[in-house]
């Protein structure tokens, strides 16, 4: 007779039971944290990334183009970029359009 196992009971669960497993940007290896306005740095209020713990925060009251958008700037912040325009450039290019990126390149952060 077959035995059956549950590997999901085996599997280790380094996060907790309860707790979603991080979201990563593959890009830069980032963990991505959906956030509240008020868990961001006053001065950016769209998103942030925090070379110390190489974590990035979107505003989660963002429509679903701005959070990807954003996304994508922070990600490329995540891999060095410290310039604005050049960070805009990277996301165009992780997006594969300049036009759907230029529409929330005016910002802060
Ligand atoms: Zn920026």
């Amino acid at each position: 007779m077959e035995r059956k196992i549950n590997y999901l009971h085996l599997r280790k669960q380094p996060y907790g039971i309860f707790e979603r497993t991080p979201e990563i940007d593959y890009d830069s290896g980032a963990e991505i944290l959906y956030v509240s306005s008020h868990e961001l740095p006053p001065d950016e209020i769209w998103g942030s990334y925090n070379p110390i713990t190489h974590t990035i925060k979107i505003n989660r009251d963002l429509s679903e183009d701005k959070k990807r958008a954003t996304l994508a700037h922070e990600s490329g912040h995540a891999l060095g970029i410290n310039d604005e325009h050049q960070t805009d450039l990277y996301a165009a290019y992780k997006i594969g359009s300049f036009d759907f990126v230029r529409q929330f390149s005016r910002k802060p952060g």
